[in-house]
């Protein structure tokens, strides 16, 4: 029965007619009109909800990934996940209902792949990146050549929305190679497809991150610069909360986005919190940065799993930048969480077993005397 029909009549001439009691009144539903003048229809229903878009996130098997995924999926828009290893994606269909999650097999070289992926979509997120340089891929491929396709697509095939997320301090003429290919990135973006939103992140905190987990997580902690780099770290809840905003809110289309924190830290002061949080003291070693270059880019060479690279240590002497004329978490509406205020919750895996969260249970446990941190009355 089309929607037509059933709202030209009333739920008491459709009783008498023996038809169901559907109105459209009573299923709680909304029309949304894409920047384009699609009509797109939303239902709300729990899990079973219709969220009328449809999505294609690239880079979706990464950390930043899942926080996008899963708030598309759950709202009941169709997410189409390009991936290009099996393993690596399986977390992300359980977001959605089934069949909302949708996986494609992509490879960045290949454009067929990459034009599959993106022609049914009403927006377009782009969150691939590298902090270092693979076997096959370096920084210049993943960020430039890998933008340039997709956005190619995303034109070709006139899609609606094109979000691309850079990162921080993106700049054509930093001495380190990430921050300007992403700058590069960016530029190619805009070039080809005017109304692409740029997102640029500060280091993200998270379950996943690359920032509390290394901290936490190293017995030495090598760096060159004595953890004196600045930033404004922020959550990654919040910055997937700001892309699926930007989904709901057109008038972000060709706007750019810095997405930092609400407190500045110096590394050191980070490290110190995470000390403070684990209860676990961490060598910290200082290697000149004439030596740690060069080791680093021997390293991410010979060995294939991430350690460290030239380009990270050249990123420890580059404080992060913030551009004033960049739209931030306030324009979207969103108070940014402090990483202080969510330590505990992440890194409380890390705590050492010596110390106990619960108060004495027995005798014994008394006269032991053992150190309780969490006292929970
Ligand atoms: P991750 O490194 O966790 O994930 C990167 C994603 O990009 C993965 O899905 C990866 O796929 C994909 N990818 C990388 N190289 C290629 C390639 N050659 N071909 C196809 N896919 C590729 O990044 P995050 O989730 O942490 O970050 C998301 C974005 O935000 C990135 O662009 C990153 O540069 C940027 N950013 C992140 C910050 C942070 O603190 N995490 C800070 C600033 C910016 P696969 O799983 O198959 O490897």
């Amino acid at each position: 029965r089309s929607g037509a029909a059933l709202t030209a009549q009333t739920p008491s001439t459709m009783r008498a007619a023996n038809l169901p009691t559907v109105c459209r009144r009573y299923l709680n539903q909304d029309v949304r009109i894409t920047r384009t003048g699609k009509p797109i229809l939303t239902v709300s229903g729990g899990r079973s909800s219709l969220g009328g878009y449809t999505a294609t996130v690239f880079g979706a098997t990464g950390f930043l990934g899942r926080y996008i995924v899963n708030r598309l999926a759950r709202s009941g828009c169709t997410v189409i996940i390009p991936y290009r290893e099996e393993m690596a994606k399986r977390h992300l269909k359980v977001a959605g209902d089934l069949g909302r999650v949708v996986f494609l097999e992509m490879d960045l070289r290949n454009t067929q792949s990459i034009e599959e992926s993106v022609r049914h979509s009403d927006i377009v997120y782009n969150l691939i990146g590298r902090d270092y340089p693979t076997k096959n891929f370096d920084l210049e491929d993943v960020h430039v050549h890998g933008t340039e396709r997709i956005v190619e697509a995303v034109a070709k095939y006139d899609i609606d929305r094109f979000v691309h997320v850079s990162s921080h301090s993106a700049s054509l003429d930093s001495p380190s190679e990430f921050y300007r290919t992403k700058a590069r990135g960016e530029q190619v973006a805009r070039e080809i497809y005017p109304e692409t939103t740029i997102v640029r992140p500060a280091p993200m905190f998270g379950f996943e991150d690359r920032l509390l987990n290394r901290l936490a997580g190293a017995t030495n902690i090598f760096t060159s610069n004595w953890m004196q780099e600045y930033l404004y770290p922020t959550h990654a809840i919040d910055v997937g909360m700001a892309l699926e905003k930007m989904l709901h809110d057109d008038t972000t289309a060709a706007e750019t986005f810095e997405l930092y924190g609400p407190t500045g830290y110096t590394m050191a002061e980070i490290n110190e919190l995470v000390g403070a949080e684990i209860i676990k003291n961490r060598r910290h070693i200082n290697v000149p940065k004439r030596l740690l270059k060069p080791i680093g880019a021997a390293l991410n060479k010979y060995i294939w799993w991430p350690t460290i690279s030239a380009d990270e240590v050249e990123r420890e002497f580059i404080d992060q930048a913030i551009d004033p004329k960049a739209k931030t978490y306030k324009d979207l509406g969103i108070e940014p969480v402090d990483l202080k205020s969510v330590l505990y919750d992440y890194l409380k895996g890390y705590r050492s077993p010596s110390y106990y969260d619960l108060p004495p249970m027995t005798e014994r446990e008394k006269r032991e005397e053992k150190k309780y941190l969490h006292v929970i009355d």
